[in-house]
């Protein structure tokens, strides 16, 4: 059996994934990144996480650990074959992640970038399978991307490459995690969105999600919601319209939390392109994902 991990700013999850690419079952643990104050300890969470999940996982399906075949790690930043590293949501430089996992289960572990693992699922089994060229962007926590073209995965030799998240859209911008300003991700990230909708609605801190969507969707004509959603939609335009312009996709697909707000956002931002993207008759889908929260669990174990 394939085990796929997909490790992300907020939540660990891991699923059993078939030779099908069809997974069998999830489990899911938080990660409270706020509460991690070093590497050592983001370390060890992660670990014990990883642990906990398998053996849940091991008990529920009835399989037994030395029938794991492989584990595959989603994993943000730029991770090198054995490692995660900097992932700076996790205050994590370089863990040699790949090491304690083939000593404790025997088997293969093998790391990829979250961002092209969730995309190369989309591509392969959901909402991109019918284009050649496109671009997955997964807007949670950061902004992840993969790019094809030809129907094929961009993959660059040194570093995963297609870092749209850290791409600098305003010198004097936002402080982002990575030491630089204005970066994609510091406009575009719905964790950005989450918090410029509390301050700027007056919002409780800690407003669940889905409160927030039914929040938006009852007050949608507000004025303040109407500015709220339309500095975020101008900001993801800027960024998104840099892209077009580079790759000219036949569609552009949203991962991440960014799909639940699918109704609020695709037609606002199907507008506000227009304006910003350079050649007036490129036509592209703006779609979101199929396999949402799954995509990363297989594409980790796929790609
Ligand atoms: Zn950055």
């Amino acid at each position: 059996m394939k085990i796929g991990i997909d490790i992300g700013g907020s939540h660990i999850a891991s699923g059993i994934v078939d030779n099908k690419g069809v997974l069998i079952d999830k489990v899911a643990r938080d990660i409270s990144s706020a509460n991690i104050k070093s590497e050592k300890q983001a370390q060890k969470i992660i670990i014990n996480i990883i642990d906990e999940e398998i053996e849940e996982l091991i008990e529920k399906s009835g399989f037994n650990k030395k029938d794991i075949s492989v584990i595959g790690l989603a994993v943000p930043g730029s991770p090198s074959k054995t490692a995660i590293v900097n992932t700076v949501n996790l205050h994590i430089k370089k863990f040699e992640i790949a090491k304690i996992l083939k000593e404790k289960y025997g088997t293969e572990v093998k790391l990829k970038n979250d961002g092209k693992c969730a995309g190369f699922a989309e591509k392969k089994f959901g909402a991109l399978k019918k284009y050649d060229d496109c671009v997955f962007l997964c807007i949670g926590t950061g902004v992840g991307s993969a790019v094809f073209l030809g129907g094929k995965l961009l993959q660059p030799k040194a570093h995963p490459g297609f870092e749209f998240g850290h791409m600098i859209i305003n010198k004097n911008g936002n402080q982002c995690n990575c030491g630089n300003k204005g970066c994609f991700e510091t406009y575009a990230s719905m964790k950005r969105f989450k918090k410029l909708a509390i301050k700027k609605l007056g919002l409780k801190s800690d407003i669940e999600s889905e409160e927030l969507q039914r929040y938006l969707r009852n007050n949608i004509d507000d004025n303040k919601v109407v500015q709220l959603i339309d500095e975020y939609i101008d900001n993801l335009s800027i960024g998104l319209s840099n892209i077009i312009n580079i790759f000219e996709p036949e569609a552009i697909c949203f991962g991440g939390s960014f799909s639940y707000y699918e109704d609020i956002f695709l037609p606002r931002l199907k507008e506000s392109l227009k304006k910003y993207v350079f050649n007036k008759d490129s036509k592209y889908d703006l779609i979101c994902a199929e396999l949402k929260n799954d995509a990363g669990i297989i594409g980790a174990v796929e790609l």
